[in-house]
Formats: C-alpha cells, structure tokens, sequence
C-alpha cells in the first residue's frame, strides 16, 4: 500500500470519501479503510435489516440488453473501467454478435504509485509515466482478448491522465497553450494515437476527435461515465462526450443513439457490503430510465475477474477494488438529455 503523504491524504478514512488527486485510481490507497468501514456496515444489524425490508418489496429493476444489432461505444477514461463497468455487458454484446469499440482517453499513465511498483522506482520520471502508460494500452488489449474482442475494437487518444478537468475550463481552445501533462511532460497524443491531425492537448481537440469516432462508427449506443463520478476524469468525459454528440447530432439528425451511464467512484460504493450483487449508490437516482441492471452468470463473473486480472498493473496496487466489480450484476442508468456549453468558466467536476 502506498500513501504520498500529501495533504488530500490527511488520513486514509477521508481519503475514501473526498475522492482522488491526479492518478487514475487513487482510492486505491484507502483500501484496507474501505474494508474496515464495510465490515462495519455489514455487521451492524439494524443497517442490514433495514436493507434485507427495502429490498423485499422493491419491483425487479429493467434490464439493459444488447442484440447483433447493436453498435456500442464505450468511452473509458482510463483502462480498466470499461470492464470495471461494462465487462459483463460486453460479453453479452459477443455472444449476439454485436460490435464494439472502446475509446480509451487517456492510458492511465499518471498513477504515480502504480508507476513506483511497475517501474521499480522510488521518483518516476516522464519516461517512467510514458512506458507505464503504455503497459496499460497493452493489458486493456489483453483484457478484451479475454471478453472475445480484437484489436479492431481498441482506440486509445492519449490524452492526459489527470489533466481533462482542466481542459473543459483554461486548456479548452488554441487561444492559449496546450496544456502538459506533469507526468508525461507531453501536450499532444503520440502520433499513433492522433485520430485527427494537429490534436493537442486541447478540450476542443478532444471533443472533436471524439465527435469524429462517433461520426465514423455510428453506435446505436453510447456507454459513458456518469458527472457524478467523483474521479475529475470520469466526471469530465461525460462533458466532453455530451460536447461532442451536440457536433454528431447537428451533422447526423437522424442517428438514434441510446446513452446510457456508468459509475466507477461514488464514496466508498460498491464496497459497502459484498453481497453478490450490488446495488445502487445510496442517494444517487438511476436517471431517466431509473437503474438498469444486466445479470451475469457465475461464468460471465469468473470471465469478468479474468479480464479484470490482465491489468496486472492496477490489480498489483489494488486488486481488491477491481474484484469488488467482478460480481453477479452491473448496473447503468440512462441520464437526461445533455444540454452542455463548452468550455466552462469552472468545472463542475472534482478537481485532480
Ligand atoms: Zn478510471
């Protein structure tokens, strides 16, 4: 376990609740205080009877299915969470012949403790960061091995991990500096990364590359993190995904495409119990659709905690907060129509 001693860290209990600074999964630090306080929860009994009441009379949440028609996007901010969120649904998208394309947006590549025990290295440098990046690019191409899917259903845009905050507000347009990542001292996507020539580390680059991918792949569904995630680049790929519909729906007014929403950190959820399945966030609503829920068998779980395993980089530092989503369900929700005016003058997200 690794703790950076910094002053979002005062001590590892508020770690859990008030949520990551710059890495891609920073929570993980507060790992065995998450296991601690959900023991706690499990066994206060008047906490799990009233539990056991409410779920005794609630209606069976609406399905989220997928056929061989189905076209699904799914934008993952770093490597990791669309398995986290989606590894059984995209398993159910293999089976019936559907298409898939994950767009990765950044490779994760900021996690400065995950980057320490990789690389072997007390002070990592941009060329530390740049190769722990890429291991991440190569585990999210084994995981989705694992789930039945190639390398044609990979993009990865190699935007900052930990800066996309930023670039909905000061780094939004050309009128300034790109913005440069303090981790990989880069301000652009790699070359093999670039989806539309001349991208910088810029919102409205990444908001048009994003509009381009959708424009060329036509999904008929959109899975994105909710804006109430707590990680800032969770939080702000859901702007920069609304952003970017507003551009494909002006060019294609006749595209259907159902978005639907996912949540990787919310406070200490899903690890208040470890029940088989989870249940929504406590005092988070389930959107427009109210929570939608795909059921996985036992084999679809073990198949999950399979893909979930091939980052070895992230179950190496915090293993335990991935297994935590490898259980007998998933849960989405479709949110309310977007209506989002880029750049913003503050961001609503949390800041890394
Ligand atoms: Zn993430």
């Amino acid at each position: 376990m690794f703790i950076d001693g910094g002053p979002n860290h005062v001590t590892l209990v508020v770690a859990v609740f008030i949520m990551p600074n710059r890495a891609s999964h920073p929570i993980a630090i507060a790992g065995q205080a998450a296991a601690l306080l959900a023991a706690t929860l499990i066994v206060l009994p008047g906490v799990l009877s009233a539990h056991v009441r409410h779920r005794a009379v609630r209606p069976p949440r609406p399905t989220l299915s997928v056929d061989m028609n189905t076209r699904l996007l799914i934008v993952s901010p770093h490597p990791d969470d669309e398995v986290l969120a989606a590894g059984g649904l995209m398993q159910h998208l293999r089976a019936a012949h559907g298409t898939l394309r994950v767009v990765y947006l950044t490779d994760g590549e900021g996690y400065r403790e995950g980057v320490q025990v990789e690389e072997h290295v007390a002070s990592p440098t941009a060329s530390n960061y740049r190769a722990y990046g890429r291991q991440r690019t190569r585990e999210a191409h084994r995981a989705l091995r694992v789930l039945g899917f190639g390398p044609e259903s990979l993009t990865f845009l190699g935007f900052p991990n930990g800066g996309l905050n930023r670039m909905m507000t000061t780094y939004w347009s050309e009128r300034r500096n790109p913005y440069r990542s303090p981790y990989s001292r880069l301000d652009r996507p790699t070359r093999s990364e670039i989806v539309v020539p001349r991208t910088l580390f810029r919102g409205e680059d990444l908001s048009q590359e994003l509009a381009t991918i959708i424009g060329d792949f036509a999904p008929t569904m959109v899975l994105v993190p909710r804006k109430e995630d707590q990680h800032g680049d969770h939080c702000a790929a859901w702007f920069f995904l609304a952003d970017a519909l507003g551009d494909v729906r002006r060019l294609h007014p006749d595209r259907d495409i159902d978005l639907v929403s996912y949540i990787v950190h919310y406070y200490s959820w899903p690890f208040e119990d470890d029940r088989p399945r989870i249940e929504p966030p406590e005092g988070l609503r389930g959107g427009v659709s109210g929570w939608l829920n795909v059921p996985l068998t036992a084999t679809e779980t073990r198949i999950k905690r399979a893909a979930l395993a091939q980052y070895k980089s992230q179950m190496d530092v915090m293993g335990w907060f991935l297994e935590g989503f490898a259980r007998r369900n998933e849960l989405f929700s479709r949110p309310a129509a977007p209506l989002v005016a880029m750049p913003v003058r503050r961001s609503p997200c949390d800041d890394d």
